[in-house]
């Protein structure tokens, strides 16, 4: 089991990010979700990338690849599917499509271990982003 750690986020330099895999880019998720309002001038991306945005907030995995195409410009056909299956996941609840997508589904234990993890995490970022909020 890959063992999660703390890292500032490489945007913003102020939020702490939880690193779960050794995969994941160290950016908070407020940075990721500002990231994702770039502008997409591709056509064909424009229209994948023109769902709900609940479906952003919700995804970890989905505001990953649309943080990749900001950062290239561009994705792969494998990201490409991958997204408009979770996507598809989204709108089709009953289809569980999702875990065969996404290898690493945390087990029940590990979700629980992240909860508690997050729990105190997001409590000290969440104080410093008042205290940074009050000094502006
Ligand atoms: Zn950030």
């Amino acid at each position: 089991m890959y063992r999660s750690y703390k890292q500032r986020c490489m945007t913003c330099k102020k939020n702490m990010v939880i690193i779960r895999s050794f995969k994941q880019r160290p950016v908070c998720s407020e940075c990721q979700m500002r990231s994702l309002s770039g502008p997409v001038s591709d056509k064909k991306f424009k229209k994948l990338f023109d769902i709900d945005p609940k479906f952003y907030e919700t995804s970890a995995f989905l505001r990953d690849i649309r943080y990749q195409y900001s950062l290239y410009q561009n994705l792969t056909e494998k990201q490409i599917a991958a997204f408009k299956r979770v996507v598809d996941e989204f709108k089709n609840p009953k289809k569980k499509q999702i875990n065969a997508i996404v290898p690493k589904a945390p087990t029940k234990e590990e979700q629980a271990e992240h909860k508690q993890k997050r729990a105190k995490g997001l409590f000290q970022s969440e104080r410093s982003t008042l205290r940074a909020l009050r000094t502006k």
